[in-house]
């Protein structure tokens, strides 16, 4: 029989499952039975769509059985199986998301990773079995299949018998080895506790022959052993118990058996509302940002139960889009098993659902800020810029939930501080929150137009992302204190004596500064004095709405209209350049021109600009050395 190669990924992944040192191979059985159950699922679907269909529930249910003399385990369903073309498109390559996530994990060198943070499904057989067969037959029915493959070499299909519709996984368990005991996986009570702890929810039975001991008939001393068929999974869903009985391993094991995420949830809330709307929901925050979670292929959304039976994978409805990275799921005893999307979205319980869910989720956030600050970092660093698109999005109609969750770095602290922190530490004199962007926390560092503030003593929250300051703009003030950028024209500090003389040197020096302008033309707005720079010769400043850095970032988008700020150069009238620029503009006016040209791409490249001439610019500079 030809034996087929797998995709090239699929093969990669196979390897590693095969020589994985994984110390969680048990974790094969929960995807092993989650997939058994997702074939019942399909199943059941499509009874709820086709009437002739029937969905009797007794007729479903997952078996696992044990040959330990031949180390044979399989697991069973009674689901919608696969057809040929399914086998083959379905265990010949890895699932679509699976092949995408592979791409970071292909470092991972053991498979420690890839295994302890992503889903592997299927595949994850290969870590305890040299041999895997699936024998199915599907209900679309065009016979039965075996499918079978002892590793990377390769897998075959045939035809096989096989009456009922569903599936049987085989599994050949590899022998034991020095460091490695694969008889676990043959031994009844170590399986049973493998089902409890990751599959005790699945919502069908999972059914085993376990050995009991009874008394021989006729005598009180002597015991015999039976085998009877018994149901191991509770089928109690997670989100139906109670809290109390819960440890923070089984939620992190819903999590996972659910795959709502790849890493470990950072924190979940588990809701049971009993009130206008009944409903349970057990949701988490995530620890990591999902790989395509700022792209527009992410989708945001919670699973959506009537009664304990998934009716849709992912509601949208349920959340805000500030809140698109929380996972989880929702049931209600309130909501129609048949209700479409388009009603649902109308649906008044549903509604009250997500407004009660957004609150749950504020609250848990504040509390994370609160008194665990360190979660609530990690939180913040993974998925704080949503929240700033949300301040910004809507015309700012979430901004008062959401203003007290921001986080901007503090040129005191070096740290991350929240707004109502850097508000109750202000000194008294102090009118404005000073902001600085740039494109790192160094790069601001450095930057002249914060001399002033810093002098001052103030301290200057440093914005490094592309929405920071379309967010602090639509914010306007925080606690009646109005944001103020360090590049704005007037910096709201009470002038003291070195100002007023700059303002004497304004007027003296007016001619020259319109000689500058013209110099210029209109690449800047105007030539002044700077009120904000101590050390450095120059800076650029922006009067008006627009900032140096929101011009970055406008032109930075696609379809972007030319938008620019109204550049101000400002220049520092106490610094030893400024004499030269004088003295030029008595004497030299090819001088003065030459100068004013290297000040302004200085300023630009300061403020990270590109120059329009970089040649122009380093002959300039040549010039001045010659
Ligand atoms: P995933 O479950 O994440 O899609 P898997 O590698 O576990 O990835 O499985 C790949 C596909 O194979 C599944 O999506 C499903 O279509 C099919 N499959 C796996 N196990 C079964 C089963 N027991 N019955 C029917 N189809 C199955």
């Amino acid at each position: 029989m030809e034996k087929k190669p797998f995709q090239a990924e699929s093969k990669r992944l196979l390897e590693m499952m095969i020589n994985s040192i994984y110390s969680h191979r048990e974790i094969f059985l929960r995807e092993l039975i989650s997939n058994a159950s997702d074939a019942i699922d399909k199943i059941y679907y499509r009874a709820l769509a086709d009437t002739t269909l029937n969905f009797d529930k007794d007729d479903y249910f997952i078996k696992v059985s044990v040959d330990k003399e031949n180390r044979i385990l399989t697991i069973s369903d009674t689901g919608i199986g696969m057809t040929q073309k399914e086998l083959e498109e379905n265990l010949g390559v890895i699932a679509q998301s699976g092949s995408l996530n592979f791409k970071t994990a292909n470092e991972a060198k053991d498979g420690y990773d890839i295994i302890g943070q992503f889903g592997v499904g299927f595949y994850s057989a290969f870590m305890v079995a040299d041999t895997v067969t699936v024998v199915t037959r599907a209900l679309a029915g065009d016979g039965a299949y075996r499918w079978e493959s002892s590793g990377v070499d390769g897998y075959t299909i045939e035809p096989a018998q096989k009456d009922a519709v569903g599936t049987d996984i085989i599994l050949k368990i590899k022998q034991n080895t020095e460091d490695d005991n694969y008889d676990d996986y043959l031994d009844e009570y170590r399986l049973r506790s493998i089902i409890k702890k990751y599959s005790d929810f699945i919502r069908y039975p999972i059914k085993m022959d376990v050995t009991r001991s009874k008394a021989k008939e006729g005598s009180d001393s002597e015991f015999e052993e039976y085998k009877e068929e018994e149901t191991i999974n509770s089928m109690v869903p997670i989100w139906r118990k109670n809290k109390n009985e819960l440890t923070d391993e089984d939620y992190e094991n819903f999590y996972m058996e659910k795959h709502y995420g790849f890493d470990k949830p950072l924190s979940h809330i588990h809701i049971s509302v009993d009130g206008a709307v009944r409903y349970n929901a057990i949701l988490y925050i995530p620890e990591r940002t999902p790989f395509d979670y700022y792209t527009k292929e992410y989708e945001k959304g919670l699973e959506l139960y009537s009664n304990g039976v998934l009716i849709m994978n992912k509601c949208a409805d349920l959340l805000p889009d500030y809140y698109s990275f929380v996972k989880g799921m929702v049931d209600s005893e309130d909501l129609s098993l048949n209700i479409s999307r388009e009603i649902l979205q109308q649906d008044r319980q549903l509604q009250l659902i997500a407004k009660n869910i957004k609150s749950k989720i504020t609250s848990q956030l504040q509390r994370l800020l609160k008194d665990d600050r360190e979660k609530y970092e990690t939180f913040y660093k993974a998925f704080g810029m949503q929240l700033k698109y949300g301040v910004y999005s809507d015309f700012g109609a979430n901004k008062d939930v959401l203003q007290d969750l921001l986080m901007f770095y503090s040129s005191k602290e070096k740290k991350l501080v929240t707004l109502d922190e850097y508000v109750s530490r202000m000194p008294e004199d102090q009118k404005y929150i000073y902001y600085a962007a740039g494109e790192s926390y160094d790069r601001i560092d450095k930057l002249p137009q914060t001399e002033l503030v810093s002098e001052k003593g103030y301290e200057i929250l440093y914005f490094i992302e592309d929405v920071d300051e379309f967010a602090i703009r639509v914010l306007m003030s925080y606690k009646e204190k109005e944001f103020k950028s360090v590049s704005s024209a007037d910096l709201g500090i009470e002038p003291d004596e070195a100002k007023d003389e700059s303002d004497m040197d304004a007027t003296e020096n007016q001619a020259l500064f319109e000689e500058m302008k013209k110099i210029l033309g209109d690449k800047v707005k105007d030539v002044r004095v700077s009120k904000r720079l101590k050390n450095h010769p120059v800076c650029l400043a922006a009067d008006g709405e627009i900032s140096v850095e929101m011009e970055k970032v406008l032109q930075a988008m696609p379809n972007s209209q030319n938008i620019k700020a109204e550049k101000v150069l400002e220049i520092n009238t106490h610094h030893d350049v400024f004499a030269s620029l004088r003295s030029a503009f008595q004497s030299d006016k090819e001088k003065l021109s030459l100068y004013t040209n290297l000040l302004y791409n200085q300023a630009l490249l300061i403020e990270g600009l590109p120059i329009s001439d970089p040649v122009d610019f380093t002959n300039d500079i040549c010039k001045i050395m010659v």
